[in-house]
């Protein structure tokens, strides 16, 4: 495997303050941190793999952060150790099997890595063993007396730099920089680069950004609520479906089965009005349709529950950082009565999206007898549904 990225989520930051709680899985912009830090390592395609290292505790905020995400280069998270060099070790450990040429290791309390930053680092590790991004210091440097707060002197600021991550290391050499660290017994490493220069290796400096910071203290909230704040895009989609009748005692609309002289016929189980509505969530963000992401030549999705293609389309929205704002579906037949069944399809189609009900509309019409509704030949459906980006 080419490169392997670890994101270290272990840590128990507490200078956030606990209104963010354990900062990485706090939330910026309806958020958590932690994921958007992932997100472009999950989304370069040089990186093959993600391995999250987080706290024994904080299994349930995990699985609450990467809720959404369904990339297959997430690796299932371990529990880190007791220092940030003992989580990262852990890592190292963790992704041995993978044989990764090399690592990108990367704090989760930086959610604003860009994708350059990572191909700088990337491309620095041909002619050195390590890589990190850095910004040059720009302020006047003091150094304070202990205990007071009178200057000492003034540190010369040439050549100096603030270090950020990624930091990218050839595999098998910063593995054995962390394995001689920790025979060593030290366990005070901030960083991985200093891991790597103890072991005598050449690291290189890559200019990074500003916008590359580390979320520590309530103040960096607001900074990094401010640098997410947009205008939200919405987007509509719209989705149109039929099936035809034929023999049988009962169809399925909206997820409910509802009885009447004739059945559906379709591959699925021809719930007309739930494909409708799944294609228009797709239609919202232009992610193809059912037929797309269910070939009805896949004989797996013969006779298949259609509450399956809806749960894929909401994920996909999910996974696009997207909220489900509303659907609206209309069903066009002369039979059977919709009226009655209105609130328990509302109440389906809202808990299989995971919206409130009031967001969720279902209505029906005749068509007045006319074309094939109207000669009861099958039942049409129509649809739209709203999504919210960014
Ligand atoms: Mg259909």
């Amino acid at each position: 495997m080419d490169a392997v990225a670890i994101l270290v989520a272990a840590g128990r930051g507490s200078r956030a303050g606990d209104l963010h709680g354990v900062k990485q899985y706090a939330e910026i912009g309806g958020r958590s941190v932690l994921a958007r830090a992932m997100q472009p390592f999950l989304a370069h395609p040089f990186v093959e793999a993600v391995q999250v290292v987080i706290h024994s505790d904080d299994a349930d905020l995990y699985d609450q952060a990467i809720d959404g995400i369904t990339s297959g280069k997430l690796l299932a998270s371990i529990t880190g150790g007791a220092t940030r060099q003992q989580s990262v070790l852990a890592g190292l450990r963790a992704v041995e099997r993978l044989a990764p040429r090399v690592v990108l290791i990367h704090d989760a309390a930086r959610p604003f890595v860009a994708l350059q930053d990572m191909e700088s680092v990337r491309a620095a590790l041909r002619d050195h063993i390590g890589a990190i991004t850095a910004v040059p210091v720009v302020d006047t440097l003091k150094h304070g007396a202990a205990g007071s707060q009178t200057i000492l002197g003034t540190v010369a600021r040439e050549n100096l730099w603030r270090a950020q991550t990624p930091q990218g290391f050839r595999y098998q050499d910063i593995l054995q920089a962390h394995l001689q660290a920790a025979a060593s017994g030290r366990d005070d490493f901030t960083d991985d680069a200093s891991i790597a220069e103890a072991a005598g290796f050449s690291v290189a400096l890559v200019e990074g950004s500003e916008r590359n910071f580390k979320i520590t203290t309530p103040d960096d909230f607001k900074r990094a609520e401010r640098m997410i704040e947009m205008p939200a895009e919405f987007r509509t989609g719209t989705g149109f479906d039929v099936h035809k009748f034929d023999a049988g005692d009962h169809v399925w609309l909206c997820g409910v089965k509802v009885p009447h002289i004739a059945t559906l016929s379709g591959h699925s189980d021809a719930d007309v009005a739930m494909h409708a509505l799944t294609d228009a969530i797709y239609g919202a963000i232009a992610d193809g349709d059912i037929g797309a992401h269910f070939p009805p030549s896949d004989p797996q999705w013969k006779g298949a529950a259609s509450y399956i293609f809806l749960e894929h389309a909401r994920d996909r929205v999910k996974a696009r950082g997207g909220k489900l704002i509303n659907v609206d579906v209309t069903m066009m037949c002369e039979a059977p009565k919709i009226g009655p069944h209105r609130d328990a399809m509302r109440a389906r189609l809202a808990e299989i999206l995971e919206i409130d009900i009031d967001r969720v509309a279902v209505k029906a019409t005749t068509t007045e007898q006319l074309g094939f509704p109207g000669r009861r030949e099958g039942i049409a459906a129509m649809a739209s549904a709203t999504v919210r980006l960014g």
